[in-house]
């Protein structure tokens, strides 16, 4: 045939998660981490590889890495479940919780691929918009709550793009007012410090999502986990792919975690650069940064798409949202090392002054 039979309807209009990705001299775009292992964990972590029995399929649960996370976090390892980066667990959380007839309640602007999976999966989205400044409308979410009919909710802390945590009290008051799963979705966590952790053993729909991605510098291995009752992981447990993350990326998740007080440093390195980044943001005239909690900041100006060209032209890129609903002339910077972060204001900032000469003029 010299055509194909036509896709499920629901794919009409869909466009591919597409995380702009583009080759530029300092990448400051996909909020990873700007710093590799350091040295003695990265032998480390290569010779637990070379040793490794590629023969073999790997072990399915990653039992290793399971024990490892769970020890870590406090909890039983029956409470944990490994996927292949925390946008795996996204998606089988939706297959699980999602699909024909079930609601999906969204506060956008968030990260975009809560809404895509849902659309893939016949899920209905009900979206209520955070305010003007990025914060939940709390009441309006809790009303909607209120009528009984969500299935489950991702609540984003630091929320991407926009980097502000949300309330605990908020968190506690849609745990105890239905039945509706939350989604506490905390893959900048570490920038932050702030966790609902602790509540776990008390809400049996609470879970949590977590990467290796950000802050254990790993966005290349594709590790994410899940934390939530054990009753909900055997939930997960009946939509997972069995042998998603392979044998390398356990190994490298638990000599990581094993070691994980070595990345204390490049943390608090992230997390003083993102405060002296946006600092030096909001001193530039007509750009107005948004406090962060993660590891990147969202800023608005005026022209933002041709501040963004001209940024990538000079080998610069973040990420360009101000086409996005909600998101006008707004742009994401991640934090960077030190001297990407001075590389990245100083180039801005001749722009801006080229911006404001021109218009002199
Ligand atoms: N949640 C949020 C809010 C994110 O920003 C990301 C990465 N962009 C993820 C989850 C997934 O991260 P990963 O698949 O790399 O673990």
């Amino acid at each position: 045939m010299n055509t194909y039979r036509k896709p499920a309807r629901k794919l009409e209009g869909i466009k591919p998660y597409d995380p702009k990705s583009m080759p530029a001299k300092v990448v400051l775009s996909a909020n990873e981490s700007p710093y590799q292992a350091p040295s003695e964990l990265h032998r480390a972590i290569q010779s637990c590889v070379g040793a490794a029995s590629l023969n073999r399929y790997p072990d399915p649960l990653a039992e290793t890495l399971r024990r490892t996370i769970a020890q870590a976090h406090n909890l039983a390892p029956d409470q944990v479940l490994v996927g292949n980066g925390g946008d795996e667990l996204l998606f089988n959380f939706v297959l699980a919780w999602g699909g024909a007839g079930r609601i999906f309640l969204n506060m956008p602007p968030t990260f975009s691929v809560y809404e895509h999976n849902a659309r893939i999966t016949d899920t209905r989205v009900v979206s209520i918009p955070r305010k003007a400044d990025f914060s939940i409308n709390e009441e309006a979410v809790c009303d909607r709550v209120a009528f009984g009919d969500i299935d489950f909710i991702v609540v984003t802390s630091p929320n991407n793009p926009t980097g502000n945590t949300a309330d605990p009290s908020f968190i506690k008051r849609l745990l105890e007012s239905s039945d509706a799963m939350v989604l506490v979705d905390e893959a900048y966590f570490e920038f932050a410090g702030a966790t609902v952790l602790p509540w776990l053993n008390r809400y049996k729909n609470l879970a949590i999502l977590r990467t290796l991605s950000k802050a254990y510098g790993l966005a290349g291995v594709r590790l994410g986990y899940l934390l939530a009752h054990a009753d909900v992981i055997s939930e997960l447990l009946k939509v997972r792919q069995p042998y998603s993350v392979d044998t390398v990326s356990q190994l490298i998740g638990t000599c990581v975690l094993e070691q994980r007080a070595a990345f204390d440093r490049h943390i608090a390195a992230t997390i003083d650069q993102r405060d002296l980044v946006f600092e030096a943001l909001g001193k530039m005239g007509g750009v107005r940064p948004y406090p962060s909690d993660a590891n990147f900041i969202l800023f608005r100006l005026e022209n933002a798409s041709k501040v963004w060209e001209s940024l990538y032209s000079r080998g610069v890129l973040v990420r360009d949202f101000s086409r996005e609903r909600g998101l006008k002339n707004c742009l994401r910077v991640t934090i960077g090392t030190p001297d990407e972060n001075r590389c990245f204001l100083d180039v801005l900032e001749d722009i801006l002054a080229q911006e404001g000469d021109s218009h002199g003029k």
